[in-house]
């Protein structure tokens, strides 16, 4: 990542780069984009440099496979996904899963260290119980009676033998939290893999940039959440770096004088609701997904304690008064 000294470091960078590459773009190259609606319930979006249009295509399908794929194995949505196999399963005992699988759970487990047990996939024991299309909210009772079993150190991972066991029954997994940020990633390693330098892959809020635009860094928006859709309350220029955004506006529908969203607090089983979006700039996309959560749970403050902690990751939270906040990392350069 190439931020670590402020926005204008990026800048600086690219513009230093790109100076060097204008000379040097082949005659027929161009910039492909494809953007595609419906897998893992969101926007995919392909933009790459690229020298030969058929290669870019196939490059993209590639792209769009994978991410089938991890939807396929990944969504609970999907009642034959190995996720929906698992949580109907593994409270009756060890069950072998997959290697990718595996590797996805671990990661979301040390997720839920590092963020102090706000990033927690168990939470979907409690949100289960939560249909956000339909205006749907547990009472109390159901969140009393749900809530023992939200606790990511119910589940147990065994390395050697790649199995993963729950300690009681109840306990529900969901990887919506991360799933996209890694779908991003493995996007980009597919890009990477055939040669492509410059690329950008997003899957809702979640992206991730290789390489810069001749020049220019990727300018990448992040909305105002007390506007609609197109507006922004501030731009980022990036170059080879992974962004996440979490927003109260993305999935959620207002009763009574209360917000219920999509992000879950795993101690109260509620919506959590101390911060209106929260952005993490980092190198990889399943990171930035895993930490943007962070903030709605743990308030600005000690989300941005945890983020600065974190060496190779900055952070822009939109507080609940519409104040922005910026970490360490960002400040100096505004
Ligand atoms: P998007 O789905 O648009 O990428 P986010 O990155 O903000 O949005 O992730 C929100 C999703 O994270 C929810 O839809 C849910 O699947 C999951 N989630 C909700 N609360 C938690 C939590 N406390 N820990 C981990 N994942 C969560
Ligand atoms: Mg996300």
């Amino acid at each position: 990542m190439q931020t670590p000294g402020g926005w204008s470091a990026a800048i600086r960078v690219a513009l230093r780069v790109g100076l060097l590459l204008i000379c040097a773009v082949p005659a027929h190259a161009e910039w492909v984009s494809r953007i595609t609606d419906g897998i893992m319930g969101t926007r995919i979006t392909v933009e790459l440099w690229a020298e030969d249009r058929q290669k870019a295509d196939e490059a993209i399908d590639a792209v769009l496979d994978e991410m089938r794929h991890i939807d396929e194995t990944m969504s609970t949505y999907k009642p034959t996904s190995e996720i929906s196999r698992v949580n109907a399963r593994a409270a009756d005992g060890r069950m072998r899963i997959s290697k990718e699988l595996f590797g996805l759970l671990t990661t979301a487990i040390e997720y839920s260290e590092i963020t102090e047990g706000a990033f927690d996939i168990t939470y979907a024991s409690v949100g289960y119980l939560y249909d956000f299309r339909k205006h749907v909210h547990p009472d109390e009772a159901a969140i009393s009676k749900a809530l023992p079993a939200v606790n990511y150190r119910h589940v147990l991972l065994d390395r050697g033998n790649q199995t993963v066991r729950f300690t009681q029954k109840g306990v529900r997994i969901d990887l919506g939290g991360i799933a996209k940020g890694y779908a991003v990633d493995r996007g980009i390693e597919i890009l990477k893999a055939r040669g492509f330098t410059r690329a950008y892959v997003g899957a809702g809020g979640d992206s991730r940039i290789v390489g810069d635009r001749f020049g220019k860094p990727w300018m990448v928006g992040i909305r105002d959440p007390s506007k609609g859709p197109g507006a922004v309350i501030t731009s980022v220029p990036l170059v080879d770096a992974a962004i996440s955004t979490s927003g109260d506006y993305e999935r959620f529908f207002d009763e009574g004088g209360v917000r219920y969203h999509h992000i879950i607090d795993p101690r109260t089983g509620h919506s959590a609701s101390k911060v209106r979006s929260a952005t993490v700039i980092g190198p990889y996309a399943t990171r930035t997904d895993g930490l943007s959560k962070t903030a709605f749970v743990l308030g600005p403050e000690k989300a941005m304690e945890i983020y600065n902690r974190i060496d190779d990751i900055d952070a822009i939270i939109v507080k609940l008064d519409g104040t922005v906040i910026y970490s360490k990392g960002l400040e100096p350069a505004r």
